[in-house]
């Protein structure tokens, strides 16, 4: 009997049916799932995200650093499934506020902030700062546990906040967040631009071929 399946996309099945190595992505996050699934649909892998699990540890992000969230996430969850599981943690840094929100991006405006919160916390900390100085980078850090080994890689973005929104697509900050070799803001981009050349796009290539190097896929 089949599973009726909220697929993302054709990769995102339960193992059972594919038969594929499976990678879990340690969050419930569906911008993200849907971002990283699109990355992955190359490779002979099954990816599932934590929601389609019966029950899973709730971790708290509490780390200084987005590496130290990044691999307590991965960690927790491959203990806890035995699937090799892949985590991120991203964090915006805008130069003329010395860095932050960066690992506090998420909790910016507040513990429950929604997205739009946070982007309206920034533009008026930015309030009358001139663009030449509105310089940011999105920057993650990508974990991966299986078999009680961890590895990490990083991934940077650079570009500039502007005063207002702008597009319709992405999530998070990415109304926000422009490109200029592009003209653009990540919101005005399609998936597969953002994805070109986002911090998560340029993570996620350096893991798959760690990825393939673990499951052979
Ligand atoms: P986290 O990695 O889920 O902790 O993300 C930290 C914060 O950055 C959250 O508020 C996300 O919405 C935001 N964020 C993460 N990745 C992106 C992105 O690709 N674009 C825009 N915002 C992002």
């Amino acid at each position: 009997m089949f599973r009726s399946v909220n697929a993302i996309n054709h990769k995102l099945w339960p193992e059972e049916l594919t038969k594929l190595p499976t990678i879990l992505l340690a969050t419930a996050n569906q911008d993200k799932v849907k971002e990283l699934s699109s990355h992955f649909a190359d490779m002979d892998i099954s990816i599932i995200s934590i929601d389609r699990l019966n029950s899973f540890p709730h971790v708290v992000e509490d780390q200084p650093t987005l590496k130290g969230n990044a691999t307590k996430k991965a960690i927790t969850f491959s203990k806890a499934t035995g699937y090799p599981s892949l985590a991120d943690d991203t964090g915006l840094e805008v130069d003329i506020l010395h860095g932050e929100p960066g690992v506090f991006s998420a909790r910016y405006a507040g513990e429950n902030a929604s997205y739009s919160d946070n982007v309206d916390k920034l533009l008026a900390a930015l309030a009358n700062i001139p663009f030449s100085q509105r310089s940011a980078r999105f920057r993650t850090v990508m974990a991966f546990a299986f078999n009680g080994t961890i590895e990490t890689v990083e991934g940077v973005c650079e570009g500039f906040i502007l005063p207002i929104r702008r597009g319709q697509g992405g999530f998070g900050y990415d109304p926000v967040f422009f490109v200029p070799e592009y003209n653009k803001t990540f919101a005005e981009m399609s998936l597969a631009e953002k994805n070109r050349i986002s911090h998560r796009g340029i993570a996620v290539r350096k893991m798959k071929e760690i990825v393939r190097s673990y499951l052979g896929a």
